[in-house]
């Protein structure tokens, strides 16, 4: 057992969190991590409408009794989304814990609060998070630069900014962006968060519901091969270096880049069909730093059990044999 904050809060037995992953968080991930001790949050807009959010919930029910929530991400989108059915459907779905992301999720903690729903805000910098603590929040989940999808645009590293985040915070702190073993874990708790959020790493279990290729092609990868596109649209997004991102960096490099340019490359219905058929030079993907480190696709279950034999080994062995 860990006990910090962030189990308290989800009643879980590590503090280990697997964050929103568009088109991936879904029902077979989200109950393995929740399964093996952890909290794992289904994304929402995965679902083209909340039905299909409504039933994915209900089938990970089916497949966990322990605690999962919902991902909800305030990003920019191709096609308007309408977020307020999403979060209806959660709460007439009875889902306890949110996890917000992107932009200030203010306009919707009413409904969410009033619902006693725990909300968890994943933002990329310290100021964003002493707003997401003042507007009602129950947790942040900050993202350091090495993190997979949009690190924000400020570039401050984990070890900067999860600190820094911890001091200015009285509400509980995960530490995301570059974790994915157990010295990630403890590092994380040495920084003052209270819990490991991991995405990247999630993505290359046995359990995450894409195509092999797509997790071999995570194994293969160095911590030199994730790019930054949409740096231009102020919309960052790091990604696995393949073909089509050095099309949309070509493209961004040109100068005066309109997301009208560069959509026909980074749609998400093209980044989900190679998901889904293994062709990995044909669309971009999230991928963080931490691809340096995986080194294997283990169920999700040895993956959490690692983990946290890694944790335990380092703060009482090695941590015990340093300190005299
Ligand atoms: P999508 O197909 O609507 O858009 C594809 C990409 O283009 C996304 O990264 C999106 O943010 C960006 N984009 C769209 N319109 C834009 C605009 N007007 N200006 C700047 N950038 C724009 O998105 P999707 O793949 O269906 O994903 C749905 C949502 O989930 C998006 O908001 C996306 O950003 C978000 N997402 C988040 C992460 C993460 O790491 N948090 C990862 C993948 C997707």
């Amino acid at each position: 057992m860990f006990k910090t904050r962030v189990t308290e809060l989800f009643g879980i037995e590590y503090p280990i969190v697997q964050g929103g992953l568009m088109w991936i968080a879904r029902a077979e991930l989200v109950s393995a991590v929740a399964n093996a001790g952890g909290i794992g949050f289904l994304t929402a807009l995965t679902h083209p409408t909340p039905e299909g959010l409504a039933a994915e919930i209900r089938k990970t029910r089916e497949m966990t009794d322990k605690p999962f929530g919902v991902n909800l991400t305030f990003l920019p989108t191709l096609i308007p989304v309408d977020y307020a059915p999403y979060i209806d459907v959660c709460i007439a779905e009875g889902i306890r814990f949110m996890e917000t992301a992107g932009r200030n999720p203010e306009p919707y903690m009413e409904k969410m609060k009033k619902a006693g729903m725990i909300i968890t805000h994943k933002c990329t910098s310290v100021r964003h998070s002493i707003k997401a603590e003042k507007v009602g929040c129950d947790a942040v989940s900050i993202d350091g630069f090495e993190a997979a999808g949009h690190p924000g645009e400020d570039d401050v590293t984990s070890l900067i900014l999860v600190p820094l985040t911890r001091d200015a915070l009285d509400v509980p702190v995960i530490a995301s962006g570059g974790f994915g073993d157990g010295r990630g874990l403890v590092a994380a708790l040495a920084l003052g968060a209270e819990g490991m959020n991991m995405g990247t790493r999630f993505v290359a279990t046995r359990e995450a519901p894409v195509h092999i290729n797509v997790k071999q092609a995570l194994v293969r990868a160095g911590e030199r091969d994730t790019r930054l596109i949409m740096r231009t649209l102020r919309n960052t997004e790091r990604v696995l270096a393949n073909s089509v991102v050095q099309k949309v960096l070509e493209i961004e490099a040109k100068g005066d880049t309109k997301i009208e340019d560069i959509a026909p490359y980074v749609g998400g219905k093209r980044g989900l069909a190679m998901l889904e058929n293994g062709e990995t030079e044909s669309a971009v993907m999230s991928a963080g730093q931490v691809v340096g480190l995986i080194k294997d696709i283990p169920s999700v279950q040895e993956l959490m059990d690692r983990i946290i034999g890694e944790a335990r080994e380092i703060m009482t062995n090695r941590f015990g044999a340093i300190l005299r």
